[in-house]
């Protein structure tokens, strides 16, 4: 089986995608810097622990290790953090995947699939989004990922490196039985934050309710994060059968409110959530959904966990460990 090395694979979409991967029978090598992820999300022998501006090391590994591909996660993701530290964002996320990129081409690896976001097209004119929306970051963060894209677009022509960037929208969920899911610090994510409220007793406070939406509230794309997972293995697949690069929406194609999800998680917990009202958050559109039919159409990938009830209860089942 190939060898897949898999950058930012301790954190949460990352460690998702290794097991899946190693489901599938791959062969995993790990390469994380645990600023972000942690270690117990990756098996010990897997995991070497190593900051992507590490050029030379990582080419060594990715010949050492036979390496036929990367899966390349490793970026700093809050938006609200890259508007405070820019230059830590465009470093990280631009700077660290510039080494990564020059390491494949010192070890001769050329095909990759790159953790890109919904976030490169900002305030969208019309949704669903297809992938031929502009890109329009309203973000320090969207734009780190853009320039990546780009540099990918770029690297295909020159180096014939082959890439696919999956596009996500509001990952979200947990492989819970396998002991993985949503670990955030500082959590930002509605869904974790909402579990968080129920448990300290501490309101949440919800960000907007006059948008014009029919509730008030903003409405999001929410994708099961083993749907995510294997998207990218189907986009590995892809490419190592000889795809050219690509990019994809990945979400369900469905929406829900910040109050559906609310009540979603009251339901599946039996518990009421405390909450405020807030302002606005700056930069948040007032709807998000993916037109994902791309993603489907070519590479035969549909979410398997679109039901907003099912999501929540991984995500639930995973933060309060129960088993039942
Ligand atoms: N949200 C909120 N309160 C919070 C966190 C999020 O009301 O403490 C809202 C946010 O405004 C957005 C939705 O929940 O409409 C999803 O936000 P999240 O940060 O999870 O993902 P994003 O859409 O920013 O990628």
């Amino acid at each position: 089986m190939p060898k897949i090395l898999v950058t930012g694979g301790a954190g949460y979409i990352g460690s998702h995608t290794c097991h899946v991967l190693a489901e599938n029978g791959y062969d995993v090598v790990v390469v994380d810097n645990l600023s972000r992820g942690y270690q117990h999300n990756v098996p010990r022998e897997r995991l070497r622990v190593l900051s992507l501006s590490e050029t030379s090391e990582l080419a060594r590994i990715m010949v050492e290790e036979r390496v036929d591909a990367v899966v390349h996660f490793a970026a700093y993701i809050a938006v609200g953090e890259s508007a405070a530290e820019p230059e830590l964002y465009f470093s990280n996320n631009v700077g660290g995947s510039l080494s990564l990129f020059a390491a494949m081409h010192e070890a001769g690896v050329r095909k990759l699939v790159f953790s890109s976001t919904a976030a490169v097209y900002g305030t969208p004119e019309s949704v669903p989004i297809p992938e031929s929306a502009p890109y329009a970051p309203v973000s320090v963060y969207g734009e780190s990922k853009v320039m990546v894209e780009k540099i990918l677009a770029w690297l295909d022509e020159l180096r014939g490196l082959r890439s696919v960037c999956l596009r996500y929208f509001n990952a979200c969920g947990a492989a819970w039985q396998a002991g993985l899911g949503e670990e955030h610090e500082p959590e930002t994510h509605l869904i974790p934050l909402l579990i968080r409220a129920i448990e300290t007793g501490k309101p949440i406070t919800l960000f907007g309710n006059d948008y014009p939406t029919p509730d008030g509230t903003c409405i999001r794309d929410y994708i099961h994060v083993m749907d995510l997972a294997r998207a990218h293995v189907t986009a590995l697949e892809y490419l190592l059968a000889g795809g050219t690069s690509d990019r994809f929406n990945c979400g369900t194609g469905k929406g829900h409110s910040v109050l559906e999800v609310l009540r979603a998680v009251e339901e599946i917990s039996g518990r009421k959530v405390p909450y405020v009202w807030g302002a606005r958050r700056a930069g948040d559109p007032a709807e998000l959904v993916a037109n994902s039919s791309r993603l489907q159409r070519k590479l035969g990938w549909a979410p398997q966990n679109a039901e907003l009830t099912g999501i929540v209860t991984s995500a639930w089942k995973y933060t309060t460990r129960r088993s039942d």
